[in-house]
């Protein structure tokens, strides 16, 4: 038999009571975390998201309520009426913020009963934790972990901060439409079909790029918006189909003035963990950071960077080197402190692990008691030597060595930097290294189809240093390849190695952009049709402008300190794209795709 709540009001949460609260009569409400039964008392660990208090029952002055604490089971919800008393001498628990008190339980309601759970929700340490499909499927139960409370609260904090930050700094926030119609960003959308337009589809924003863009002729001056934004992409462990970004977008600015926002957002943001970053943050060209670190969102906690060993091996005979810089390719190396004591099944490991990353080979030299090199045989001990010198490598170090194109070399090589630091516990958690990564390039090469697509999107603005090699190559079609020189006015804020915000200074001259999509291969006529309403709007007198975007999830995972998107979100989908616990995406009713014309291709 369930008890009526009634007019019973809470007094207290689980987490508050303290020992100058010892002697007040208190009703508590919450979920049994626990229940020991020791013949005359009942223990009871009483929880709610505030946290945990200890109710104790006995069976000699509430005889009623020691009785129906006997039917209770973990995740039973109750209500207790009390007094709050010191617990004995030797019986207070460190542990638990309300551990010197408990609460002598004079009356109790059971307000619901509970299935047992599916899995233990309260375990010591992560790695015991029930597998994630499971908690995922029961995911109102895994969200009562203390843990997962503690997340989706700062995810709120966070939110919060960064409305507060913006709307200090004179920003109005707007909401844009989520039925939207297809704005490329590099992935692919989700559609909505239309019922009262058959056979045509809205599509979900990746992002409110042009609508922001738009807000900005529309002369709203400063915008922000904390957006969901929806991409079709392949699946990947650390991406969700729909995520969650602070948008942003200011007139009349240059890419210094936007900085000042994305640092000033992250500095106020970050205060929430007690942590002070400095007001302006380091900056790095990308080309600076992809030279010496291999990647465009280095993990500044630690050094190793790059060296380059190219010209030491210039004019080599050895065919594999020689060729490599024939195809204009380059040789650099990290070296592993201390660590000329890796094995032979060590160094194979790290060999198969930068191939994943287009790397043909690593070759190594180690300075131990003696030298030894993969190299030895073929470059001999004079030149390895100064090798390792220009490596700036010393005794007991290892030289880790890859040749080959130069993007190859840079991803292997910055890869492999943050897999030694990982392995090897380089990182100092504790620390939090900022960078502002400017400068990317407008354009890549797409090897496969030999055409350039939009490094960041197609209206981002080039350098105005730039301007005139773009404008070159893409009115002489001899000159096209020069795209692959021009630098945008793009950048990304990097916080411990994750790229945190992106953003650019964008396009405000229609002949410009008109030019962009064309470098882009569109014809005039597919700009016109899938763009056509915003270089109109570009017709009516554009403010320059540019703006940035932070992932919502990824500056949580830093506040809280995990790898998982999932723990961020309180109803993620899995990494293969689906709720488990709604069982979505799921049919629907033939009827349904009747009214929208649509019908589905079962193969068999
Ligand atoms: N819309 C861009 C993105 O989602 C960010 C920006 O350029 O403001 O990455």
């Amino acid at each position: 038999m369930l008890d009526v709540l009634g007019n019973l009001e809470r007094t207290h949460s689980c987490g508050e009571l303290r020992e100058q609260n010892v002697g007040e009569r208190v009703v508590l409400m919450g979920w049994v975390a626990k229940k020991r039964d020791f013949g005359v008392f009942t223990f009871i660990d009483l929880r709610d998201r505030e946290g945990i208090t200890q109710v104790v029952v006995s069976s000699e002055t509430a005889a009623e309520a020691h009785a129906k604490a006997k039917s209770i089971r973990g995740e039973f919800v109750i209500a207790v009426k009390g007094a709050v008393v010191s617990r004995a001498e030797g019986t207070h628990n460190s542990k638990l913020a309300t551990g010197d008190i408990e609460v002598k339980v004079e009356e109790l309601l059971i307000l619901n009963d509970a299935a047992v759970p599916p899995f233990q929700l309260e375990v010591a340490g992560s790695e015991n934790l029930a597998a994630e499909d499971t908690r995922l499927k029961y995911r109102y139960l895994d969200l009562r972990r203390p843990q997962l409370q503690h997340n989706i609260r700062m995810r709120a904090k966070a939110v919060k901060a960064i409305r507060e930050y913006f709307d200090g700094r004179g920003f109005i926030e707007i909401e844009t439409p989520i039925l939207l119609k297809s704005t490329p960003e590099g992935a692919r959308d989700f559609i909505v079909p239309s019922r009262i337009h058959t056979g045509k589809f809205f599509a979900l924003p990746q992002s409110p790029q042009i609508l922001k863009q738009i807000t900005m002729i529309a002369g709203f001056d400063k915008y922000y918006q904390i957006a969901r934004c929806f991409r079709d992409e392949d699946l990947r462990a650390d991406r969700q189909p729909e995520f969650t970004q602070l948008d942003m977008e200011m007139s009349f600015v240059n890419r210094e003035q936007v900085y000042r926002e994305m640092e000033g957002m992250f500095n106020h943001v970050l205060k929430l963990i007690d942590v002070d970053l400095p007001a302006e943050w380091p900056r790095m060209t990308y080309a600076e950071a992809m030279r010496r670190y291999g990647s465009d969102k280095p993990d500044l906690r630690f050094g190793m960077e790059l060296n380059d060993l190219s010209a030491v091996l210039k004019g080599t005979d050895f065919a594999p080197f020689a060729d490599n810089f024939e195809k204009g390719g380059e040789i650099k190396c990290i070296v592993a402190k201390g660590k000329a004591d890796y094995s032979r099944k060590q160094l194979d490991e790290l060999q198969e692990f930068v191939k994943r990353y287009g790397a043909g080979a690593m070759a190594w030299i180690k300075i131990g008691d003696e030298l030894t090199s993969s190299l030895l045989k073929v470059l001999g001990e004079a030149k390895i030597t100064e090798l390792a010198a220009v490596a700036g490598a010393e005794k007991g170090d290892a030289v880790l060595i890859v040749a080959g194109k130069k993007s190859v070399v840079a991803a292997s090589l910055g890869a492999l930097r943050n897999e030694i630091a990982r392995r090897e516990n380089l990182i100092d958690r504790s620390k939090y290294e900022c960078l502002i990564v400017t400068e990317f390039p407008m354009f890549e090469h797409d090897d496969e189809t030999d055409t350039y697509i939009a490094a960041h999107h197609p209206f981002t603005s080039p350098m105005d240093e730039d301007l005139e090699m773009f404008k070159t190559a893409v009115n002489d079609s001899s000159q096209h390849h020069l795209l692959g020189n021009v630098r945008a006015k793009a950048y990304d804020a990097v916080i411990n190695g994750y790229e945190c915000a992106g953003g650019s200074i964008r396009i405000h001259q229609k002949d410009v952009q008109a030019l962009n999509f064309k470098a882009l291969g569109m014809s005039p006529e597919s700009a016109r049709s899938q763009f056509g309403f915003f270089l109109d709007a570009l017709e009516y007198g554009t403010p320059p402008h540019g703006g940035f975007a932070a992932g919502i999830e990824r500056t949580c995972m830093i506040l809280v300190g995990t790898e998982n998107i999932r723990d961020v979100m309180a109803f993620p989908k899995t990494a293969s794209a689906q709720d488990l616990m709604m069982d979505s995406p799921g049919v629907v009713d033939p009827s349904q795709l009747d009214e929208l014309g649509i019908s589905v291709n079962e193969e068999d």
